[in-house]
């Protein structure tokens, strides 16, 4: 509030009328936590965000080619501000052309009612709630609307961001809107849209605490078939999708270097489930996903493999999951219904992999052992016994180390 009261006396003082709008009116509506304050001026927004970035002491970000700002307070809240627009597309699924416009038309450009609501800021109007398109209606009638016929067509991204709102909040696409959804899948609306772009919004869906629900809506939908031509869930992806909640739970709850902002990592594994790795490979391609997290989801199609290792001794089973990534290893615990496979699971997540040996080359070499590639054999194996319970001491590691040298010399 003090945020706001202080933002609306500054474009006051430059003769400006301010609003805070969006998904933090809908929050805050909602009383759900306000984590983003979203700000637009009619006027020059970046001569508002200047005034109060210099009264704050914040870090003063400007995109002049989009008429935006963002000011990082020293808080580490973020206020964005953006000048009032209008928008037109030129061709379907295209990046807006914007032009100046008042705040009944920034509105008008939005997703849904329900994020198209603003609140004036200025002092003498402080509070009063703009709601030109119903949003607030809607809101109580927990339903999501599109605020006309082409939203959908203009900017398919819409299509997750409705089943995004819809799972997140538990709400319903009104009729009309989600036939509008459907009619816009059909004509493959998607497919007008940069993959890359359309890929970063499907994975806030995947981000969301409901992912699974949100997936099973959109397959449901066949709005997943933008990843490859008819793709949907079948059984077994179900059954790993209701169990993952569960999984990342637990994830959460005990692996505390673990970032739960990777689940949609584990999300994605199991919808690419018993797809052939060419395939999946050729949908990561398109999508331009990170190298990194397409090695960890290539790694998981075939990491199935190794749930007989795990129910083998725990040095077995320890072999088998040090070469994967956390992620591939809870979608592994999703994948096995195995109590005894879930147990080493968690013993490898919470211990094993932490593991680090007292000894090291250098002791190696003290012990009189030529240096070559038996060192990585012998300290491996002395990792080994000790996730088999063995040789916790720095002396017990040494003895072994010596007897394991004897037997490879
Ligand atoms: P979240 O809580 O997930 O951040 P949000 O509603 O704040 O939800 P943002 O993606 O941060 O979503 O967008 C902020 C606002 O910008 C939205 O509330 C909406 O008014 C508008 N907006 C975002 N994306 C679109 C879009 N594709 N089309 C139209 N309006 C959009």
């Amino acid at each position: 509030l003090s945020i706001l009261r202080r933002v609306g006396r500054q474009a006051e003082g430059a003769g400006l009328r301010a609003y805070v709008v969006g998904g933090c009116v809908r929050d805050l509506i909602l009383k759900r936590k306000v984590l983003d304050l979203d700000v637009v001026i009619e006027g020059d927004a970046i001569v508002v965000a200047r005034k109060f970035s210099s009264d704050r002491a914040g870090t003063l970000t400007v995109y002049p080619q989009f008429g935006t700002a963002t000011v990082l307070l020293p808080d580490g809240r973020a206020v964005d501000f953006a000048s009032a627009r209008r928008e037109s597309y030129l061709h379907p699924g295209a990046l807006p052309v914007v032009v100046k416009g008042n705040i009944k038309e920034d509105l008008f450009r939005r997703d849904f009612t329900i994020n198209a609501m603003a609140v004036a800021i200025n002092p003498k109007h402080f509070g009063s709630l703009l709601d030109y398109y119903g949003g607030f209606d809607d809101l109580k009638s927990q339903r999501i609307r599109v605020l006309h016929g082409q939203s959908f067509v203009d900017d398919p991204t819409r299509i997750l961001r409705a089943v995004r709102f819809e799972e997140r909040f538990r709400f319903r696409m009104e009729p009309a809107t989600l036939r509008l959804l459907r009619e816009s899948l059909k004509r493959k609306a998607p497919a007008t849209v940069k993959p890359q772009r359309y890929f970063e919004e499907f994975k806030k869906n995947l981000k969301e605490d409901r992912a699974p629900e949100n997936l099973r809506r959109l397959s449901r939908l066949k709005a997943l078939d933008f990843l490859e031509p008819s793709f949907k869930l079948e059984q077994r992806h179900r059954r790993l999708l209701r169990e993952a909640p569960q999984t990342l739970l637990w994830a959460d709850k005990h692996l505390i270097d673990w970032p739960s902002q990777n689940a949609w990592l584990v999300c994605l594994m199991i919808i690419f489930d018993g797809i052939a790795p060419a395939r999946v490979a050729r949908v990561l391609e398109k999508f331009a996903v990170a190298n990194t997290d397409r090695k960890k989801i290539i790694g998981s199609l075939s990491c199935g493999n190794i749930l007989v290792k795990l129910a083998l001794s725990r040095r077995e089973a320890f072999k088998a999951m040090r070469p994967l990534s956390v992620e591939e290893i809870l979608f592994l615990r999703a994948k096995t219904l195995n109590v005894s496979a879930r147990m080493r699971i968690q013993e490898h997540l919470l211990e094993w992999r932490h593991l680090k040996l007292q000894i090291n080359g250098d002791d190696l070499k003290r012990l009189g052992i030529p240096s070559g590639k038996n060192y990585k054999i012998i300290l491996d194996e002395v990792l080994y016994a000790l996730v088999e319970g063995c040789c916790s001491s720095k002396s017990d590691q040494l003895a072994r180390a010596r007897d394991l040298c004897q037997q490879h010399q």
